[in-house]
């Protein structure tokens, strides 16, 4: 095996699990997101390049992906600094940095974040979505994405000499694309050797969280050492979300703060509520799935930071724990889903 075994990697390097505290496990610090910029209807054009001001601060709310300025949190170092050290503050401990290879990963800027706000952050190693894909990546075989993605964990990424700890972000559409398809199975064959982390970005439909366990596990991956991410949007029939929660992954609720009418990338999706995420939790709870949930707020646009009229990277801690223990869920409940299990998760077997 890797020699990580029983260790979690953070950008500074390996850290003993209890160390770690309470953990988001879906966030970005750093990014650029052009790749998903969604056109206006006619009339609108204006408010795509309008001013980042209280005034526009509603409409960027509810269209987040139509304005360009929005999309570079990677011009905010500064803002999420502070935003760091509030989250300490607030008995934060760890955050999962999800950023992969085509939405502008910067592990410098990590690494010097982390020794800055002594937060733990652990990068992430892979591929996004097929439309950020290089035409040279897309000619790699599956024995070669996998070599670039246990390189990553290994020795570094991006000629850097930082380390990743965890396999993604990994995104997917729906349809997966075949581009899609070979990192998936590069991503299984490279937790295989270094019995790491995975962390999925699932297409916006209810058949691709278990389409993706699928391939996972065709390829030999280790499907209860994965998270699939973004389910809030993903599915919401109670029925559909238990036989997905039997197939053994980490179920992750990671839109929290989001609170958006019409949701650009899917116009069937009713995007949730805070409440009705907190309503999805207690229910996997009585359900028995207590030990494979994990919660986020996946910023990343800038209208999510606190500096934008945002709710920041302390909401959950601030707002959403004291909600969820008014729930009915247990202060030993709340525990796992922030401490137990992302430890359990990002530990190397
Ligand atoms: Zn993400």
């Amino acid at each position: 095996m890797s020699g990580l075994s029983g260790k979690v990697q953070t950008v500074l390097g390996l850290v003993d699990p209890s160390q770690l505290g309470r953990t988001l496990t879906h966030e970005h610090l750093t990014m650029n997101y052009d790749c998903c910029f969604c056109p206006v209807s006619p009339g609108e054009e204006a408010m795509t390049t309008a001013p980042m001001e209280m005034k526009n601060v509603h409409w960027i709310q509810q269209n987040p992906y139509s304005h360009r300025e929005n999309l570079v949190l990677s011009q905010e170092t500064e803002a999420v600094r502070e935003e760091l050290l509030a989250f300490k503050k607030a008995g934060g401990g760890t955050i999962v940095e999800n950023t992969t290879t085509g939405i502008a990963r910067n592990l410098p800027v990590l690494r010097q974040l982390a020794k800055e706000t002594e937060v733990h952050i652990v990068a992430g190693a892979g591929y996004y979505l097929d439309v950020t894909h290089s035409a040279d990546m897309r000619k790699m075989t599956v024995e070669k994405l996998t070599d670039v993605i246990v390189n990553e964990v290994l020795h570094g990424a991006d000629g850097t000499d930082i380390r990743c700890g965890v396999i993604g972000e990994i995104g997917t559409s729906w349809p997966i694309t075949d581009s899609e398809k070979k990192v998936l199975c590069a991503a299984a064959h490279a937790q295989t050797q270094l019995g790491c982390p995975v962390i999925i970005h699932p297409g916006r439909n209810s058949a691709a969280p278990k389409e993706i366990v699928r391939i996972l596990q065709e390829a030999g991956g280790d499907v209860s050492k994965t998270v699939m991410s973004h389910i809030d949007r993903t599915i919401y029939d109670p029925t559909e979300l238990l036989e997905f929660a039997k197939l053994g992954s980490y179920i992750e609720y990671d839109l929290f703060g989001v609170e958006m009418l019409n949701y650009a990338f899917n116009t069937s999706v009713d995007m949730p509520s805070d409440s009705q995420r907190v309503q999805a939790l207690a229910y996997l709870i009585k359900e028995g799935y207590e030990d494979k949930l994990v919660i986020a707020h996946d910023v990343h646009t800038k209208n999510r930071l606190t500096k934008y009229g945002g709710h920041g990277y302390s909401h959950i801690l601030k707002n959403i724990v004291p909600k969820m223990l008014s729930r009915g869920i247990t202060q030993n409940q709340v525990d796992k889903i922030l401490i137990d299990n992302p430890k359990k998760w990002l530990t190397f077997k």
